[in-house]
């Protein structure tokens, strides 16, 4: 699938996790569908509360549904500024609304461990006794990683 071609002439998704990070439950209007064959699709709505993967930070995942139709959510993308939702569709999607519903428990998990990186960035910093840069960071496996610019950290000479 061409997302250039998927989000043409779509206007910005409102993204509502900006708003209330906490929101798992929405509704909005559904601007386009492409399907990719008998059970997948793609799906962009003018609001989302899912958080694409971006900045480190693993898919959000759930799922939307609407008066005949359900998807559900494995993937969702941000391309420019327009989320796109992707997974297993049931049933047919004629526009109107769907209510979405974001899987608590992971995304919790991820932002937990996102607020965690950054802590640690600063921690790190700090110790260091200066900036570092975060090149990598991984929170979709079992164990949250983060990797600083320098490999092996050294002591402070007053801890010694
Ligand atoms: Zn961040």
């Amino acid at each position: 699938m061409n997302l250039q071609d998927m989000t043409r002439s779509l206007p910005q998704t409102e993204r509502l996790y900006f708003k209330d990070s906490y929101l798992t439950k929405f509704s909005a209007k559904i601007l386009r569908v492409e399907r990719e064959g008998k059970n997948k699709a793609y799906i962009v709505l003018d609001a989302t509360a899912f958080h694409p993967k971006s900045g480190g930070q693993p898919t959000d995942t759930g799922t939307l549904r609407g008066q005949d139709c359900s998807l559900k959510v494995t993937k969702s993308m941000g391309f420019r500024d327009v989320v796109i939702h992707y997974g297993m569709i049931e049933g047919e999607v004629d526009g109107g609304t769907v209510t979405g519903e974001v899987y608590w428990e992971p995304r919790y998990l991820y932002m937990r461990r996102h607020t965690g990186g950054h802590l640690l960035d600063h921690c790190l910093a700090s110790l260091l006794e200066g900036p570092i840069e975060t090149t990598d960071s991984w929170l979709g496996g079992s164990r949250g990683r983060s990797e600083g610019e320098r490999d092996h950290p050294t002591r402070r000479k007053s801890d010694s």
